[in-house]
C-alpha cells in the first residue's frame, strides 16, 4: 500500500515543502512501500502547467522519487453519494461567522454543506500520539458551481489510489477530523496519518510563496545543495543538527515518533537554518 507525495501547484516548493515531502518519502522508503505522486490541483484558477514542471524539478533535485503518477484532481470526478449534505446559499462570510441557517432549511441551490457529526474526533498520530480535534462546523465538500472542494477529494483520491499513508503539514491536523468523518460514512478503512512541524519565515508567519528566499529554486540559485537542505532540515525531524546530510542517509535515522511539535523557522535570508521557533 503506497504513500504519496501531493503537492498543490500554485507556487513553488520551499523549505516546508522539502520537509513534508521528505518525511512522507521517508516514511515510506524506510519500509520499502510505493510513492505515489499526485497533483491536486482542483483550485483550477491558481493551479499553472508551468508550475507542476518546477515542482516535479525540485523533488527530483531533493533526490524524492516517485514510482508512478496518477491522475491530477482536475481530471477525476467526485460524488456526495452517501453523505449527509444540505445546500447553503449564504456568502463564506457568513458561513465563517457562523451565521448561516441553511442546515435545516431544505434549499436546492448553492454549495453542498457536510452535516457533521458533534463531539471530538480522536485518532493516533505518528508523532503526536493520541489527538482529539473537534471537527470544523459543516465544512463545504461541494462549491456553487460543481467543483468540488480540497476535504471530499483528498479522501476519495486517497482512497482510491490506496494510499494508506498520509504524511503533511500540521495545519492540516485539524483537517483530519472531517476527514475522519467521511471515511467513517463511506465506511472506508482510514491512512495512518503523521503531521510534521510547520516552518515559518523570519516574520513568524507560516511559509508561504511570498517568502521566496525559502524556494527551493531560490536556494539552489544561492549555491545550496540538497545535503545542505537535509542538513538544516534535520532538527525539525527531531535529529541532531549537522551542517550537511545525504537524504539515504537520513532513511537510517528516520522515525515517526522523533518528529517533534515544533513550530520551526527558517533563517533569514541568504542563509540556510532551521530552528525552534521562539514562543
Ligand atoms: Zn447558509
Amino acid at each position: 500500500m503506497p504513500g504519496r507525495l501531493a503537492p498543490t501547484p500554485s507556487g513553488h516548493l520551499h523549505l516546508g515543502n522539502a520537509l513534508a515531502f521528505g518525511a512522507a518519502w521517508l516514511s515510506a522508503r524506510a519500509v520499502g512501500t510505493t510513492l505515489l505522486l499526485r497533483m491536486e490541483d482542483l483550485d483550477r484558477g491558481r493551479a499553472r502547467p508551468e508550475i507542476m514542471e518546477s515542482q516535479r524539478e525540485d523533488l527530483a533535485w531533493l533526490g524524492l522519487d516517485w514510482d508512478a503518477e496518477v491522475p491530477p484532481q482536475s481530471l477525476r470526478s467526485y460524488s456526495l453519494a452517501g453523505l449527509d449534505v444540505y445546500r447553503c446559499d449564504c456568502p463564506r462570510r457568513t458561513r465563517l461567522a457562523g451565521q448561516c441557517a441553511c442546515r435545516d432549511a431544505n434549499k436546492s441551490e448553492g454549495a453542498c454543506c457536510f452535516r457533521v457529526k458533534p463531539g471530538g474526533v480522536a485518532f493516533v498520530d505518528r508523532a503526536r500520539g493520541a489527538q482529539c480535534w473537534e471537527p470544523e462546523a459543516d465544512p463545504v465538500l461541494q462549491r456553487a458551481d460543481g467543483e468540488a472542494a480540497y476535504p471530499l477529494a483528498v479522501v476519495i483520491d486517497d482512497h482510491r489510489d490506496g494510499v494508506d499513508q498520509v504524511v503533511r503539514g500540521a495545519d492540516l491536523l485539524e483537517a483530519t477530523a472531517v476527514q475522519l468523518q467521511l471515511y467513517d460514512a463511506w465506511g472506508w478503512r482510514p491512512p495512518t496519518w503523521l503531521h510534521v512541524p510547520l516552518l515559518l519565515g523570519p516574520d513568524g508567519r507560516k511559509l508561504s510563496k511570498s517568502h521566496q528566499s525559502a524556494e527551493l529554486r531560490a536556494l539552489r540559485a544561492a549555491g545550496f545543495g540538497p545535503e545542505r537542505v537535509w542538513g538544516a532540515l534535520r532538527p525539525a525531524f527531531g535529529l541532531a543538527p549537522a551542517r550537511s546530510c545525504r537524504l539515504w542517509d537520513l532513511i537510517e535515522e528516520f522515525e515517526a515518533a522523533k518528529i517533534p511539535e515544533g513550530p520551526f523557522e527558517v533563517g533569514e535570508e541568504g542563509r540556510l537554518s532551521v530552528r525552534g521557533a521562539r514562543a
